[in-house]
């Protein structure tokens, strides 16, 4: 477990999920939970170093990784949970990650493994994105960081931003080749957003914490430009449908999804960035034969 101290009241549980704990007078506020009952034993942990109790969690987002220790603690630690709205429902009801990958259908078998289905959780409280809220004397700054979710929410506290998914490190961009998103304008804003957040260190939920994000976030940034435009250059070299669109990406980015899940994950900001293509006029969706392809806009 690899604790590290950002500041007087700050601190992070360092891992394949950045999570964070935040000292308060009534006790310790994590910033998610992390993937599993070993990453909120970690928290607990962390806590116990720290010689303080876990009294709230804070979830920026309903992805598997970030609440699938929510149940681990709701038994442990019994803490008060707290997400942004419309990120809340999914983590009462967190069948509808795998469904709404599977176009809401009843997902396939191998899209119910941990990775994109947690156990249910509480949501004791749930905030705006944007707005703050106090706990135990303390206040928390919510950020809007949607695109990578619907409602994704950063953390700001004490001068520092827990920023969840809205950018990766550069080697993990790479090691995706594709980011995950669901709205390619509003990742792309958040993005560039944290950057702006007046805060002294940035804490990436998949990363290092670092006082410099600029880089990292630019990177991302071009990635997901770069994954645009090569969407866009196909459809208008000739009309394709979805599955030939995410095939095409996969071998220019050397993807290998391996599996529904893996390959929904794909899939999904493909989608966005088709959205985002018809919105501006560049693609327009036609449905001929009983497939649905996408052509050069007018
Ligand atoms: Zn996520």
């Amino acid at each position: 477990m690899d604790l590290q101290h950002i500041t007087d009241t700050v601190f992070v549980v360092a891992g394949p999920v950045n999570l964070g704990l935040v000292k308060t007078p009534g006790g310790l506020v994590a910033i998610d939970s992390g993937l599993d009952k070993q990453s909120a034993k970690n928290l607990l942990k962390a806590a116990n170093e720290l010689q303080d109790n876990l009294i709230a969690v804070i979830n920026t987002h309903a992805h598997a990784d970030h609440f699938g220790g929510n149940e681990t603690l709701q038994k442990r630690a019994d803490p008060r949970f707290y997400a942004p709205v419309g990120e809340a429902d999914v983590i009462r009801r967190p069948a509808w990650e795998p469904q709404y990958l599977w176009q809401g259908a009843a997902p396939l078998p191998d899209m119910r493994g941990k990775f994109l289905l947690a156990a249910p959780s509480r949501v004791d409280e749930v905030f705006e994105s944007g707005a703050s809220f106090t706990i135990a004397e303390r206040t928390f700054q919510s950020v809007a960081l949607s695109g990578h979710s619907h409602y994704q929410s950063g953390i700001l506290v004490d001068g520092v931003l827990f920023c969840a998914d809205a950018y990766l490190d550069e080697n993990i961009t790479d090691k995706h080749g594709l980011p995950f998103f669901v709205n390619y304008l509003e990742t792309l804003q958040s993005a560039k957003q944290t950057k702006t957040v007046n805060a002294q260190w940035w804490v990436p939920a998949h990363g290092i914490v670092t006082d410099k994000p600029g880089r990292a976030v630019d990177y991302y940034i071009h990635r997901l430009q770069r994954v645009f435009d090569l969407i866009t250059t196909y459809i208008a070299a000739e009309r394709r449908t979805l599955e030939q669109v995410v095939s095409l990406v996969c071998q220019e980015l050397n993807l290998t999804p391996r599996g529904a899940g893996p390959y929904a994950l794909v899939r999904t900001p493909v989608s966005a960035c088709i959205t985002a293509a018809v919105e501006q006029g560049l693609v327009k969706p036609v449905v001929e034969d009983g497939y649905l392809w996408f052509e050069r806009g007018n």
